[in-house]
């Protein structure tokens, strides 16, 4: 760790030094705050906060405001409510069983009642006489006095002002709220004479209205009203969107700059043939994000746009309209899909929806000749894989539809003009970037990329995790679909009437997907819970009928051959664990029951549920569970409605940010304060301002301090793509 410049010892006239930027801030180690010795420093570490500035940045999880908590006389019988209070004495009760019970007494100036903790003896020493804690927690009345069990305590010590923070706290490293505030303060009067410098343009400022950073990093920690406090939030979750936003937006910027794509020739006719051969008309939806991709095309701006569509809404045929654009101007299209099952599937879709069309071909005696399609997955090896490779090369194939076989090494295209990547959210940027590469050809030009995705994802999290893309929606379901029919079923009555209405359909010549609960834990258990769900169902529910089981630990031979004997009938039924890929299609499939469906979150339900209504017979979807308390808003959710953006939101309201943070990049997007689900119109403002910036200063020259933080908060592989001249 570097050692803090001597202006924040605070030795020098404060005059003569600049503002403290987060770079001054990161410098300086925490064992420089006062009261952080060895032992706290440590502590402190292990918190993930090393630096002034991950303690500043350190932000409280709740407030007590001291006005308006409830006061001991006012608490009720059965009601959750947060007080302060005074402890009173504090009390070890040795229970048999080496079990422990600690109590306390705690009281304001309005009454008095008692904490009871089961085993956690480190209360005893947690708890000092006189002490101001805030405690969180459900009275109830023992022995016709009020007392709470096992509450959240927050150590709250001797401090002063009407609002109290309340940092979140660790039992482990053992660092309570009451030091944390100790600290901060002791920082932040620290930095007072230097004040923290703010790296947003102050004409941004003043036109979104925000305070300074320097204000909002104290009020943010000590604030005087809720108002305050909630100002000071909005301009520190922006400033965290901002990071993100200069990212995706820089990012996009020098891919544009840095690559030069085709301009591709759109007065052929393939496409239109195409499209007008297609035995049905396209969705309003399709026309449109076709006519989207062709203008795309039609530029020598690489095209990288993000195609979200629910499942079953028609992606397949813009990725073939886009390429065949590609293969018209004697380029070639590449689609890579996630698994070599759904390659296949593709392989065998595309093939036959191409059937009749043809390339023009100087070469030729006719002047053109037949389209033609190849595989390249794993599985194509030997001979066969030798000529595919040898004509991808020569330009003897036109489309090629594979697995990430497509990125290896010894892979070379004539000329690849179109890259279309299925199911994105299992490929990463690097893949991305590996295909992409593939394009290089004589002429050094990037293809166009069409990323499809059938998990919808919000708007505005879409701004924040595929910021870099352009996106286009299909928002529309071909007609004719029947939609499907969703039943939760939680007592036996139901469950007797699911298997009832399956074997109907069974007996009426339809299929039934069964999937058995997931088990996050162990693939291995997993894969035994189906076993056993197979054989009950063989032997009890559905002994009348041909019963296969298709599980993770098969081998993929393994694997193909249940989905080849359920596609040709052979099967009846599928038990399967969540194995059933996105995208599989078998349309005479119409039932679907999903075994202990609360274990799994709504996303996934969707695109389960999206492997029945795939034909023209109105399909069943049972979401089953045990216990009817338990994941009854997602499961709702899913009987309400069919629609996958609904459904996203939905989701990301009910989770908040925990897991979809977990797939966004960590680094520059790494958010503390700001909220996928609350702040949508400060993301809206943050790509705004980051434009705003970065069109008039693509690098960032003109905007060191800025440029200066991002790279403190970049991990290095963003690094990579930025801001270099
Ligand atoms: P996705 O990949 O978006 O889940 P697909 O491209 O696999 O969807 O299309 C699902 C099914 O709908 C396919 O059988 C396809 O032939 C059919 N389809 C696509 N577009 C239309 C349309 N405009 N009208 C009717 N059927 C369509
Ligand atoms: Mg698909």
């Amino acid at each position: 760790m570097a050692e803090p410049k001597p202006a924040s010892r605070g030795a020098e006239p404060p005059a003569a030094e600049p503002p403290l930027t987060y770079r001054d801030l990161a410098a300086i180690d925490i064992a420089k705050i006062k009261g952080v010795g060895e032992k706290r420093r440590e502590a402190l570490r292990e918190a993930g906060i090393a630096s002034v500035l991950d303690l500043l940045t350190t932000y409280p999880r709740r407030y007590v405001d001291r006005t308006n908590e409830a006061h001991v006389e006012n608490l009720v019988e059965g009601v959750e409510a947060v007080v302060l209070v005074k402890v009173r004495n504090v009390r070890r009760v040795p229970l048999r069983n080496r079990r422990s019970m600690v109590t306390a007494m705690v009281g304001d100036a309005t009454g008095s009642f008692g904490l009871t903790f089961f085993n956690q003896p480190w209360r005893e020493r947690q708890l000092k006489t006189d002490q101001e804690i805030a405690v969180f927690g459900k009275p109830e009345r023992f022995r016709g006095k009020l007392q709470m069990t096992n509450p959240l305590v927050d150590i709250v010590g001797n401090r002063t002002g009407r609002i109290v923070p309340i940092y979140p706290q660790s039992e482990k490293s053992n660092v309570t709220t009451w030091e944390l505030t100790g600290w901060v303060e002791n920082a932040l009067e620290r930095a007072a004479p230097r004040t923290i410098s703010d790296p947003l343009p102050a004409a941004q400022r003043e036109r979104l209205g925000f305070v300074s950073r320097n204000a909002a990093l104290s009020t943010i920690h000590f604030p005087d009203s809720i108002v305050d406090k909630e100002r000071a939030r909005e301009r520190l979750s922006f400033d965290e969107l901002l990071r993100v936003q200069l990212v995706l937006v820089g990012r996009k910027k020098a891919f544009e700059r840095d690559n030069t794509g085709l301009k591709h020739d759109m007065s052929g006719a393939m496409q239109k043939a195409f499209l007008q051969a297609l035995p049905f008309p396209l969705t309003g939806a399709q026309r449109r994000v076709i006519k989207e991709v062709n203008a795309d095309l039609a530029t020598p701006v690489p095209m990288h746009r993000l195609l979200q569509g629910d499942v079953g809404s028609g992606k397949t045929v813009v990725a073939v309209a886009a390429m065949l654009v590609a293969v018209q101007g004697g380029h070639q299209g590449a689609l890579m899909a996630p698994t070599e099952v759904l390659a296949e599937q593709h392989f065998a879709g595309i093939r036959s929806l191409l059937d009749e069309l043809r390339v023009p071909d100087d070469g030729n005696l006719f002047g053109e000749r037949q389209l033609r399609v190849e595989l390249l997955t794993g599985r194509v090896t030997g001979e066969r894989r030798r000529e595919v490779l040898a004509d991808l090369a020569s330009g003897g194939v036109d489309i090629v539809i594979g697995t990430h076989a497509l990125i290896q090494e010894g892979v070379e295209f004539s000329s690849l003009g179109v890259v279309v990547i299925d199911e994105q959210h299992r490929f990463g940027v690097e893949q991305r970037a590996a295909l992409r590469g593939k394009g290089a050809g004589e002429k050094h030009t990037t293809p166009d990329v069409l990323v499809m995705t059938a998990t919808p994802i919000p708007r505005t999290a879409a701004l924040t995790h595929y910021g870099d893309l352009e996106v286009s929606v299909l928002d529309e379901l071909p007609p004719g679909r029947t939609p499907i029919k969703t039943i939760a079923v939680d007592d036996d009555e139901a469950r007797r009437d699911m298997w009832v209405a399956v074997r109907e359909a069974l007996d009426a010549g339809q299929q039934a997907y069964v999937v058995c609960p997931m088990i996050a834990e162990s693939d291995k258990l997993e894969v035994a819970a189906a076993e056993e769900i197979h054989e009950q169902l063989r032997s009890g529910e559905l002994r009348d009928y041909k019963v296969g089981l298709l599980h993770g630990r098969m081998s993929s031979t393994e694997k193909d051959e249940v989905m080849s004997k359920f596609r040709s009938r052979t099967y009846d039924v599928l038990v399967s664990t969540t194995v059933i890929e996105v995208g599989v299609d078998v349309p005479n499939a119409t039932c679907m029951v999903v075994l202990d469906a609360d274990r799994f979150g709504i996303a996934q339900l969707h695109q389960l549920r999206g492997r029945v209504g795939r034909g023209k017979i109105a399909s069943r979807c049972w979401l089953e569970r045990k216990d009817k308390t338990v994941g009854e808003e997602r499961i709702n959710a899913l009987v309400e409605s069919t629609d996958g953006f609904y459904l996203a939101e939905v989701d990301l309201e009910l989770r908040g940010e925990g897991t979809l943070m977990s797939t966004a990049q960590k680094g520059a997007g790494d958010l503390k304060i700001a909220s996928f689900v609350r702040d949508k119109r400060l993301i809206v403002q943050a790509r705004e301002a980051a434009f705003a910036i970065l069109d008039t200063d693509p690098t960032l020259a003109k905007h060191p301090e800025l440029a200066d933080e991002l790279s403190l908060f970049l991990a290095p592989e963003e690094k990579e793509f930025l801001f270099k001249d």
